[in-house]
């Protein structure tokens, strides 16, 4: 039987064959490449799909014989498989997921999978849309779609599945869309680069083109008495430059949160900044934890509006590498300048590729078993990875310079941890692993 270390063996050959390919010499030939390549491409998904099925079934079949309760099996699966890939446990939870139903209820996807007829996120499409249903309608949807696979578009693919789904359980599609609308609503905010956030609302159908239908009323209004205004001579507006989308996002905020004007918003918002970009013109952007860069002279112009009320608080750093400093304390909970500390330094959950905010700092080694409550014990955790390490096989394990995540298997994962902002100035080596001596303090 063949083993990993010779499966690793013709894969290096395949990639450096890759390496080796002379360059093409026509577009038809470039083309012909990106199908052929797009090919094995797929044919990998389905082969990474099947390791992963195995994987998963015999963790079953060994965790049955030790005798582990079904309800405890397969704890933390998702989030080795995710480490295995480089994703995050989100990720590796849709892979895993997608893995198992192609080996049992999409064997026709798989199939087209394997011969490279779709792509990986096509059959991700089919698994995740029909995740809901029951394993007879998983199989009727897999064999009613399969003409489809690899011609019809990811919308059109999802809407035919959807039909699909309502037509065979008609019952269950109306009782998941009235259970959507109480509990699946929820507003979330992400980073959208460039100085923007993106503020997004999941919500029921009729809901969401009320708001919409509301903000483009109240806009449409907005930019009629604007016009008016602009052409009786009492305003100054430059109609060429009116833009609908900007007067659309003033209504917005305005609307949101009772302000009078946008630009005036009230919110609490934590920036670091290193002085050198705050006092002088030093290049290295500004950092919101858990958001990402933006850039310095814009936070810059934020705070010197006369009317933003502003605290700073002075974070001391190494000159080295810009690590974060010690802090200890003999409570089980983190004060919450570490907490916060912690936040500035994980930025997001320190387990590797988890995107997940932090929202617990986690003793590394558990307060119960000693461990202490200090900046060298800390790491920012999810909620997710803080309760999964909890079974068997995870010892987080670390410094504050670097976490060490183990997994059942025996792989282990290490990552540097160190303020990302830190990492935009020093240089991008691993930190060194000696003890940190440098004081926090915080100034008002
Ligand atoms: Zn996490």
């Amino acid at each position: 039987m063949e083993t990993a270390v010779d499966l690793g063996q013709r894969v290096q050959e395949f990639i450096d064959s890759l390496a080796s390919v002379p360059a093409a010499v026509s577009e038809e030939d470039n083309i012909d490449r990106l199908q052929h390549l797009e090919r094995a491409k797929r044919a990998l998904a389905a082969a990474q799909a099947k390791a992963t099925h195995a994987f998963v079934e015999q963790r079953q079949e060994n965790e049955a014989r030790l005798r582990i309760t079904t309800t405890e099996q397969l704890k933390g699966i998702e989030a080795e498989v995710g480490l295995a890939r480089g994703e995050s446990p989100f990720v590796g939870a849709a892979l895993t997921h997608m893995a198992i139903a192609l080996g049992t209820v999409l064997p026709n996807t798989y199939t087209a999978l394997a011969e490279g007829r779709v792509s990986e996120y096509h059959a991700r499409i089919v698994a995740d849309q029909t995740n809901h249903l029951s394993e007879a309608h998983r199989k009727d949807i897999d064999a009613l779609i399969t003409h489809r696979l690899g011609k019809a578009s990811s919308s059109q693919l999802r809407k035919l599945i959807e039909g699909h789904a309502y037509r065979l359980d008609r019952k269950a599609a109306d009782q998941r869309a009235a259970d959507n609308a109480r509990r699946r609503r929820r507003v979330c905010l992400d980073p959208a680069g460039e100085g923007m956030v993106s503020l997004t609302a999941e919500l029921p159908t009729h809901q969401g083109l009320a708001v919409m239908d509301a903000l483009k009323k109240r806009t449409n209004k907005r930019l009629v008495a604007l016009l008016r205004r602009t052409s009786d001579g009492t305003a100054e507006a430059d109609t060429t430059r009116i833009s609908r989308d900007d007067l659309m996002a003033d209504v917005f905020v305005e609307a949101l949160t009772g302000q009078t004007t946008a630009n005036s918003v009230t919110a609490e918002v934590v920036v670091v900044m290193h002085d050198t970009s705050l006092l002088g013109d030093d290049d290295v952007p500004a950092w919101i934890p858990g958001h990402g860069p933006l850039p310095a002279g814009m936070v810059k112009r934020w705070l010197s509006d006369p009317q933003a009320a502003k605290f700073f608080r002075r974070m001391y750093t190494r000159a080295t590498d810009g690590q974060l400093v010690a802090l200890e304390s003999k409570r089980r909970h983190f004060p919450e300048g570490l907490s916060k500390m912690l936040t500035i330094r994980d930025d997001t959950c320190a387990t590797p590729w988890c995107n997940s905010p932090i929202e617990d700092a986690d003793h590394r080694k558990p307060w119960a078993k000693g461990g202490a409550t200090s900046w060298d014990n800390a790491t920012g955790l999810c909620k997710r990875c803080n309760q999964r390490k909890e079974n068997r096989g995870w010892t987080y394990s670390g410094t504050p310079d670097r976490l060490m995540v183990p997994t059942p298997t025996g792989h282990q994962y290490t990552v540097p941890t160190r303020p990302p902002i830190s990492q935009l100035r020093h240089d991008t080596t691993d930190p060194p692993m000696g003890p940190i001596d440098i004081a926090w303090r915080t100034a008002a």
